[in-house]
């Protein structure tokens, strides 16, 4: 088990502060031992700072853009500046909408619901689900898993060369897979995107933790990502990007602060203008704490230095991959390969191991915290465990038996709070 004390390593600088860094659970062993957290791709631990924050603030909050009082004033700049930040966070231009959703799978469905008529989608069969299936209602062309980097910038480029170039296309891509952790190429896919007249948007729910991500200097056209995995609590994410289709769309959810005008009609129907802003998509009271969060998190990484938190995550992966290469049954599982540069997100499976006994001896006997199945990628992981879909199971699905190929991995994660 050795392996996994690397991610305790903490020679290159310290980790950041994060919530539950010091809670003991107990082992089936006896006694007790203060928890790994190693699952930070689902939902990473808080930052103390961002709990800070959410404290001090708290007594304060009032309703936000409805109250004439002094905290619902207080409590509406905030979240309007937490707005602010998040843009500045993601680089965004000058005339991007920044929206707060519940999460990523909320933005990207939000986004799916604003795509212009007759709108093409290219996306690659290896995305998490919540970018994979947003969008069944729209002419959905689902790419073929690459296996290079480059691969998957030819398999778009084919892929949208064979589309009618007059309508509109989006492709959706993920910055960082949430099972391999490599990194997409998301700057070329983005170029061969807008040359043949498509836009993009980046799932970077994974990517956004671990690198910083700039609108402007990969040319998207938007980005979702979520405050849980950024070290913000539960519950709030952002869509980012372009205002022209999102200020077509009908609103997201119907409702007040959504709607700028509401008037009643002869025929006694109502009549509806909506707003133009972000607002449209906001309908109903908003999360102004979990964009509070967000938005203190965004500071606090940037706070800290993009250079020496990719710099200690870097060697924490290098750390944790040389130790699994010492275990000759264990096989990491990979798309691009051993040299793509990556995320702290490392998924394998043990020869002889159920992944799901694995990962429950690891709870159980040393306290650390995985995850096993297979990560809401289901096409992913069983092109990469070479498993046959008819045969494979749900996530957290009984194992293979003895002898038989794993029907699912494990997955260790890691980051900042690390
Ligand atoms: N995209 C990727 C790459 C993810 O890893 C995840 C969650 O694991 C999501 C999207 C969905 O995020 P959420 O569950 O916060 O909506």
């Amino acid at each position: 088990m050795s392996v996994f004390t690397a991610a305790a390593d903490q020679s290159v600088c310290a980790p950041l502060p994060v919530l539950g860094s010091d809670v003991t659970v107990p082992l089936v062993t006896g006694g007790e031992v203060t928890y790994a957290a190693l699952d930070y791709a689902a939902s990473a631990p808080a930052l103390q700072r961002v709990w800070d924050d959410v404290a001090a603030y708290a007594p304060y909050y009032g309703s936000v853009h409805r109250g004439a009082g002094y905290l619902s004033q207080l409590s509406t700049d905030l979240f309007e500046n937490a707005r602010r930040t998040v843009a500045e966070f993601l680089g965004c231009r000058a005339d991007d909408q920044v929206i707060f959703t519940r999460s990523t799978t909320d933005s990207l469905n939000l986004l799916a619901r604003a795509l212009p008529a007759d709108c093409q989608v290219f996306v690659f069969e290896t995305e998490h689900h919540a970018s994979l299936l947003p969008w069944q209602d729209a002419h959905v062309t689902y790419l073929n898993a690459p296996r290079s980097p480059q691969q998957a910038v030819t398999t778009l480029e084919r892929a949208l060369a064979d589309r009618d170039p007059h309508g509109p296309a989006l492709v959706c891509v993920t910055g960082a897979s949430n099972v391999t952790g490599e990194l997409w190429p998301v700057r070329e896919l983005a170029a061969a995107a807008h040359a043949h007249g498509a836009r993009i948007v980046l799932d970077a729910a994974q990517l956004a933790p671990h690198h910083p991500v700039h609108i402007r200097d990969l040319d998207v056209d938007w980005v979702a990502f979520s405050g849980h995995k950024l070290y913000a609590p539960f519950g709030s994410g952002v869509l980012a990007g372009r205002a022209d289709w999102l200020r077509g769309a009908e609103p997201y959810l119907a409702g007040g602060g959504a709607s700028r005008k509401v008037t009643r009609r002869q025929d006694g129907g109502v009549d509806v203008e909506w707003h133009e802003s972000a607002a449209r998509h906001e309908a109903g009271s908003p999360n102004v704490i979990g964009a509070y969060s967000i938005a203190s998190a965004c500071k606090a990484l940037t706070g800290a230095g993009w250079d020496a938190l990719v710099a200690r995550e870097q060697h924490l992966i290098a750390k944790v991959r040389e130790g699994l290469a010492g275990v000759p049954e264990v096989r990491v599982l990979s798309l691009f390969g051993d040299d793509a540069p990556r995320v702290g997100v490392i998924s394998f499976v043990v020869e002889g191991w159920n992944s799901s006994h694995f990962a429950a001896a690891l709870s159980a006997e040393y306290g650390i915290g995985v995850r096993d199945g297979l990560f809401c990628a289901h096409p992913l992981v069983r092109t990469l465990l070479g498993s046959d879909p008819q045969t494979q199971g749900e996530c957290g699905a009984p194992e293979a038996a003895p002898g038989e190929k794993s029907l699912n991995a494990i997955r260790v994660s890691f980051g900042a709070g690390t």
